[in-house]
């Protein structure tokens, strides 16, 4: 089949890829680099983006303008089927009247796989997807998480360098969901291929993937490790996006050295480090915030503001607290459960943090996520 060694996987460059239809531009200037044996996910909303950029590296749509390159060679005019890519839909699209066995081998016929080898292959890959026996089922005796696994097999059954995958979980239950996002990640560990995974579930990214570009308005806004989307978000999309975040925002000043805004009467600080936005967007994580009863239990030299409380939720391993900054809009903060406290609904509170935390973005308006 493949004339690489196993655990190998191949490069894939989309350059200023462009896809614009007569109303809308679906895919405007999106460069990525993808690694070979790589597991990337394209993260975004709906509408995004994400499927047509899968469908372009897939050959299954025509570039308007910018180019494809799979393992360093250029591949906008050959075909899908010619590509040696491996594709799963979010509809598993496997046929009716075939069993697994033959939905399986279709692949394999194509590309004129003897008949002894064929059986030998479809045993494997059953194997691997956990359907081991299932042979000559046909797909109405499976169920929606099997009949997927059947897909997965089918699409990999050629031994691809890359395997495109749209949405494959999206049809599944959450339980079947998250059981085959671990299968997946497994069969990649496994197989060492490329990956490029769809989703617009940030928590499958984070679970899958070894890089994540995330979508927006069909732009990239970042590229990056979930570390990298989580700790350095380098826009607010970014960071409203991947998990949760509290967001100040307000003008700016700097002497070069420390940045301070004034927050409603409240001045928060930090350090500057080149290029600090006039108006600016300081983004806290959860956990990188307390909650305090009264300014005196605040440590000495913190940033902090006043808060209502809306909620005080205990998880069990800690608290959860939402609440009213401000501004009018809220944040999110989660302590250890030892640092919880018995404040409740309406309770006025402060919320403080020291300085060496949040990122401090410049305030462009949101984009609708809808
Ligand atoms: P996502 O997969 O992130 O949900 P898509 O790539 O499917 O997003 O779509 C991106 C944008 O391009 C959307 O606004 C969508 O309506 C538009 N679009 C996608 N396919 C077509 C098409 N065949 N004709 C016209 N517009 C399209
Ligand atoms: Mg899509």
């Amino acid at each position: 089949m493949s004339n690489q060694e196993p655990g190998t996987g191949i490069s894939i460059d989309v350059r200023n890829a462009t896809k614009r239809y007569e109303k809308s531009v679906a895919v405007d200037d999106v460069s990525l680099s993808i690694k070979p044996g790589e597991f990337i996910t394209l993260l975004g909303p709906s509408g995004s983006g994400k499927t047509t950029t899968l469908n372009l590296i897939a050959g299954f749509t025509d570039l308007s303008s910018g180019s494809i390159e799979i393992d360093g060679r250029r591949v906008d005019n050959v075909p899908a089927h010619k590509r040696g890519l491996g594709v799963v839909f979010q509809h598993y699209a496997l046929f009716p009247h075939m069993n697994v066995a033959e939905n399986i081998a279709f692949p394999l016929r194509q590309r004129k796989i003897p008949k002894e080898a064929q059986a030998r292959m479809i045993g494997e890959i059953l194997e691997t997807v956990g359907l081991a026996g299932y042979q000559d089922r046909y797909p109405k005796e499976l169920s929606g998480g099997q009949q997927q696994r059947v897909a997965f097999a089918r699409a990999m059954v050629f031994d691809p360098m890359a395997l495109l995958m749209d949405e494959p979980l999206g049809a599944l239950d959450k339980n079947l969901r998250e059981k085959l996002q671990l299968e997946i990640k497994r069969i990649h560990q496994e197989v060492g291929r490329t990956f490029v995974f769809v989703t617009h579930d940030q928590e499958e990214a984070l679970i899958l993937s070894d890089r994540i570009a995330i979508f927006n308005n069909g732009r990239i806004e970042q590229v990056g490790t979930s570390s990298d989307l989580y700790e350095r978000p380098e826009s607010l999309f970014v960071a409203r996006f991947m998990g949760e975040s509290t967001v100040f925002k307000s003008a700016v000043s700097s002497n070069g050295t420390d940045w301070s805004m004034d927050f409603h009467g409240t001045t928060i600080h930090g350090a500057a480090s080149g290029g600090t936005p006039s108006s600016g967007a300081l983004v806290l994580r959860p956990e990188q915030m307390r909650v305090a009863e009264s300014e005196s239990e605040v440590p000495l030299g913190s940033t902090m503001v006043p808060v209502k409380i809306i909620q005080n939720i205990y998880l069990g391993s800690g608290h959860k607290y939402e609440l009213l900054l401000p501004d009018g809009t809220t944040g999110i903060v989660r302590t250890p459960r030892e640092r919880g406290t018995s404040l409740r609904p309406g309770d006025n509170a402060w919320v403080h943090w020291n300085a060496e935390h949040g990122v401090l973005l410049n305030d462009h308006d949101l984009v609708s996520t809808t």
